[in-house]
């Protein structure tokens, strides 16, 4: 394992242990913050809600799903209004941040998609609800 795979993993591994989550099996799709399946048909395409995500991955609480990441270079103007579309749609709350960005940390973005504001402020420094 390299320097750059360990680091990795154990940004990873600490993010998800602060918020008492797990990985998701299965599908790899945003649109299961919404308990719905993914109905894709192909499974190297990820881009069911009209987003290309790079580096993503789904995470699991109390075994459901319930934050989507995806740890992307940049976002341009499309991106962020797509973004900021679809969690008015949902409901969902978003969080854009620099760490803990395992992909390629201090390169790529750390964004969260949190299927509810209920979840959103199990994490800081976001507010309390
Ligand atoms: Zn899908």
């Amino acid at each position: 394992m390299t320097e750059l795979e360990a680091a990795r993993i154990e940004l990873r591994d600490k993010w998800a242990a602060r918020f008492g989550l797990t990985r998701s099996e299965g599908r790899c799709c945003v649109k299961r913050l919404l308990g719905k399946r993914c109905d894709y048909s192909r499974s190297d395409d990820f881009d069911c809600m009209e987003m290309g995500y790079d580096h993503p991955s789904l995470w699991n609480r109390d075994g459901k799903p319930v934050v989507f990441l995806f740890q992307p270079y940049q976002l341009g103007h499309d991106d962020i209004l797509g973004l900021a579309e679809m969690a008015r749609k949902h409901q969902f709350y978003l969080s854009v941040a620099t760490r803990p960005a395992w992909h390629y940390p201090g390169s790529v973005l750390h964004i969260e998609i949190w299927a509810s504001k209920e979840y959103y402020c199990l994490t800081t420094p976001h507010s309390e609800p």
